[in-house]
């Protein structure tokens, strides 16, 4: 048999390695110079819009929340099929979160019911670009303006996403990436939130570290309990060697898609992803298998991908169905498109360094394995 293609699979070259064994030499291995370097890299890509790293996205997310001032009493408004981190930070600084359904092709929120989730407590909106497709953000900016709420974007699969000529990150209120192994470029765990004005990026400074807020050199004062969250120079060396092959990644990316796109076109079986445009990052490639339909086991789907060799992921299962939010009062039948795609979605292989005689062996290997699990 070939050898095993996973779904996902980072791309680290010889430099990424050499500047890692570099910055393990320096003498000064946690946040430092590189974190500095990356972030003016970020920012040079993001119209030059304040950037500050962080560990992970989940902390960037949490942090962003908590310089917005939002905690127990407000609201946040996500959409209900999203990774589930994008819900917990929410109820981690206290607030409630309040689903919206998404688009069953887009996977994004379904901006047509936000208008009817907002409250007099809600404070803000946390668009998620599913797979890297950019949410309608004028729309999306122009309600929360008009309703004077802030927008915290989840744009963990957007690194490189456009919205026309503009990159997701580059414009807007906060947004948050992230760079795990997996998604489109890496720092093995790292995250970043880009925007805010001058007091809020001082604010998230003290919040990725203890709330200290350094008075001087013999004096801190410390205003917020908080934890930590600053991302290592040995991390930010291999951001710095991924960000300008980026562009290149994605290339990659939309081309792989497309071929995708040109096998299963005709295959009934599979409901595919919205194709998008040019400015769709392709972070994933997941479509829809018939598992309401009773015709088959998604569980069944993945054990036969397994057998043939090729690794399927799930993204995401709906976040309202979790024991976690159930307890917050959330039922099935509530978020349909989000619920039927939780059981329906499998996350096909797509990276960089795939061919498209791997897209091709992908595409039988699913025809076959729809086969044989078949009822
Ligand atoms: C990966 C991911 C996160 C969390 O990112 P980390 O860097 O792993 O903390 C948040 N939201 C979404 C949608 C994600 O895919």
């Amino acid at each position: 048999m070939p050898p095993f293609l996973p779904f996902a699979r980072p791309v680290l070259d010889e430099r990424a390695i050499a500047d890692v064994v570099q910055v393990l030499r320096s003498g000064w291995i946690t946040s430092g110079p590189k974190v500095l370097e990356l972030e003016s890299a970020l920012s040079r890509e993001l119209a030059g819009r304040p950037v500050r790293m962080m560990n992970h996205a989940t902390a960037a997310l949490q942090i962003a929340l908590e310089a917005c001032g939002i905690g127990p009493g407000d609201e946040v408004i996500l959409p209900a099929m999203s990774f589930v981190a994008s819900a917990n930070v929410i109820v981690r600084v206290g607030a409630r979160p309040v689903f919206v359904d998404v688009d069953l092709d887009t996977r994004n929120i379904d901006l047509d019911q936000v208008e009817s989730a907002i409250t007099p407590r809600t404070r803000a909106i946390m668009p998620v670009h599913f797979a890297g497709l950019p949410v309608e953000m004028d729309r999306l900016h122009a309600l929360a303006q008009r309703r004077q709420l802030r927008v915290i974007e989840d744009a963990a699969h957007a690194i490189g996403s456009r919205l026309g000529s503009r990159p997701i990150g580059s414009f807007g209120d906060l947004c948050c990436f992230s760079f795990h192994a997996n998604k489109n470029i890496t720092t093995i765990e790292g995250g970043a939130i880009v925007g805010g004005s001058p007091e809020e990026v001082a604010a998230i400074e003290r919040l990725r570290f203890h709330g200290i807020l350094k008075r001087s050199p013999d004096e801190i004062e410390v205003q917020t309990a908080s934890g930590k969250a600053n991302l290592p120079d040995v991390n930010a060396a291999i951001g710095l060697v991924q960000l300008p092959h980026l562009a290149e990644f994605i290339e990659k990316r939309r081309h792989l898609a497309d071929h995708y796109f040109d096998r299963f076109e005709r295959q009934p079986l599979l409901r595919l992803p919205a194709r998008g445009d040019e400015g769709h990052s392709w972070h994933l490639f997941a479509p829809l298998l018939p598992v309401r339909a009773h015709t088959l086991s998604r569980l069944a789907f993945i054990n036969a991908m397994g057998a043939r060799g090729i690794g399927v992921g799930v993204h995401y299962p709906a976040i309202h169905l979790f024991a976690a939010y159930r307890a917050l009062g959330y039922r099935k039948g509530q978020f349909p498109n989000a619920e039927r795609i939780g059981e329906e979605t499998v996350t096909l292989p797509l990276f960089p360094q795939m061919s498209f005689e791997d897209v091709d062996r992908v595409y039988e290997a699913t025809l076959d394995a729809l086969a044989e699990v078949h009822a």
